[in-house]
C-alpha cells in the first residue's frame, strides 16, 4: 500500500509543532467597530500613478529611505525598509541566529511575533517575565543572557501600553555589553515620540529599532515598515532580505507618506487620537464593569474588566471587536481596545454602560 501523501509530516518538525500567530483578521469577527488589531480608524488618501509596473522596483527606494532617514534623525545608511515591522522581527532572526544553537529573549506579556518568528526558525526562546508594571526585570535578564543574540523589549509595550524606564533601557545595554542585539521595537512610538532611543544610535552599535507605517501614519493595509541600526548591521540585514521587499504601489505611497505634509497630518492624527483615548479612559472609568485601566502612552488601553467574558462577547455580538487579551501571562481579565474615531469609542461606552452589574 503507498503511504498517502501528508504535507504536514514533510513540515519541519518546529513547523508541525508551531502555532501560527491569531492576527486579528485570522481571528474574524464580524463587525462595524473594529477594535482589535491597533490600526488607525480612518483612511488617508493617497494618489497612485505608476505606469511601470512592467519593471522590478528598486530593492531601497531612495525616496522612501532618505525620507524616513531624515523623518528619524538618522542617516541613510542606517534605515532598511521591508514589509513591515514583522519582516525586521524575521530578518534579523535570520542574520543573526544560528538554527538551534543561538537564543532570543523576550519579556512577556508582549507582542506575539517574537516567539512565532523564532519557532519558526527552530531558535531557543529564553523567556523573562516583567516585573510590576510591566517593567523589565534586569537580574533575571542579565543572569539569562548566556547564548542570546537577539534581545526583544517592545517600548512603549503591546499590549499592555507601557514605555520601558529610561534607565533600565540604558542598564540593559551596560549587562548586554555588546554579546547580544537589543532590538527595541518602535511601532507605537508616534504616540510617544519623547520616548524614543533612535537618538542613542550614536552610541550603542547594538542597538536595533523597529518601526512601522501601520501605527501613526494610518496605512496598515500598505506593508511597510523600517529598521533603524548602525550601517554594520544594516549591511548584514542588506545579504538576506528579499530582492524586492517594497512592491512599486508600496514605495510611492510611502514616499507620500513621509513627505513634510504627510508627517504633519500624522502628527494630526496622533493628537486627535490622544484626545480620544482620554476621553475614553475618563468615561470607562465610571463605569462599575471597569475594575483598572492600565495608563497608555498609545493607540490602545489595556482594560481589567469584571465579568470579562460578558463584555468581550455583548461587545463582540453588537458589532464592536475588541482583542481578547486573557490567556496572556498575568492578564486575566484583561481586553485591549484600540482606539477608533469619537464615535467608536462612544459606542464601546454605550455599549458597556448598557451591562448591568449582576
Ligand atoms: N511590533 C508591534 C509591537 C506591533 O504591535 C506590531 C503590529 N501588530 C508590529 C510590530 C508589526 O507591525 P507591521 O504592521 O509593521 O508589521
Amino acid at each position: 500500500m503507498n503511504k498517502p501523501f501528508s504535507a504536514m509530516d514533510m513540515a519541519r518538525e518546529n513547523v508541525q509543532l508551531l502555532t501560527p500567530y491569531m492576527s486579528a483578521r485570522r481571528l474574524g469577527g464580524n463587525g462595524d467597530v473594529w477594535l482589535n488589531a491597533n490600526e488607525y480608524p480612518q483612511a488617508p488618501d493617497f494618489a497612485f500613478t505608476d505606469r511601470n509596473l512592467n519593471r522590478y522596483p528598486e530593492c531601497q527606494p531612495a525616496d522612501v529611505i532618505n525620507r524616513y532617514a531624515a523623518y528619524a534623525g538618522v542617516n541613510p545608511d542606517q534605515v532598511i525598509a521591508g514589509r513591515g515591522a514583522d519582516e525586521s522581527i524575521e530578518l534579523l532572526i535570520r542574520a543573526f541566529c544560528e538554527p538551534g544553537q543561538d537564543a532570543v529573549m523576550y519579556c512577556p506579556p508582549t507582542y506575539g511575533m517574537y516567539s512565532v518568528s523564532a519557532e519558526t526558525f527552530g531558535i531557543p526562546q529564553k523567556i523573562v517575565p516583567t516585573l510590576d508594571g510591566w517593567q523589565l526585570d534586569l537580574d533575571s535578564i542579565a543572569a539569562n543572557l548566556h547564548g542570546v543574540k537577539l534581545l526583544y523589549v517592545c517600548h512603549p509595550n503591546n499590549p499592555t501600553g507601557n514605555p520601558v524606564r529610561e534607565q533600565d533601557l540604558r542598564y540593559l545595554f551596560e549587562i548586554v555589553n555588546n554579546r547580544a542585539l537589543i532590538v527595541i521595537d518602535e511601532a507605537y512610538i508616534e504616540f510617544c515620540p519623547q520616548f524614543s532611543v533612535a537618538s542613542w544610535l550614536k552610541e550603542y552599535p547594538n542597538l536595533v529599532i523597529l518601526r512601522t507605517l501601520s501605527k501613526a501614519f494610518a496605512l496598515a493595509g500598505l506593508r511597510c515598515g523600517f529598521t533603524l541600526s548602525s550601517p554594520e548591521i544594516i549591511n548584514v540585514l542588506m545579504k538576506v532580505i528579499a530582492p524586492y521587499p517594497l512592491s512599486s504601489p508600496v514605495a510611492a505611497i510611502a514616499a507620500q507618506a513621509l513627505l513634510p505634509e504627510g508627517i504633519e497630518v500624522m502628527r494630526e492624527r496622533v493628537a486627535e487620537n490622544c484626545r480620544n483615548r482620554q476621553m475614553l479612559c475618563d468615561e470607562l472609568s465610571k463605569l462599575p464593569l471597569t475594575e483598572t485601566i492600565f495608563p497608555s502612552e498609545t493607540n490602545y488601553i489595556l482594560v481589567r474588566f469584571r465579568e470579562s467574558e460578558r463584555v468581550f462577547r455583548s461587545l463582540w455580538n453588537d458589532g464592536i471587536i475588541l482583542r481578547d487579551q486573557r490567556r496572556q501571562r498575568g492578564l486575566d481579565d484583561c481586553l485591549r481596545i484600540t482606539i477608533g474615531t469619537r464615535a467608536e469609542c462612544l459606542r464601546v461606552i454605550a455599549a458597556i454602560a448598557t451591562l448591568k452589574m449582576p
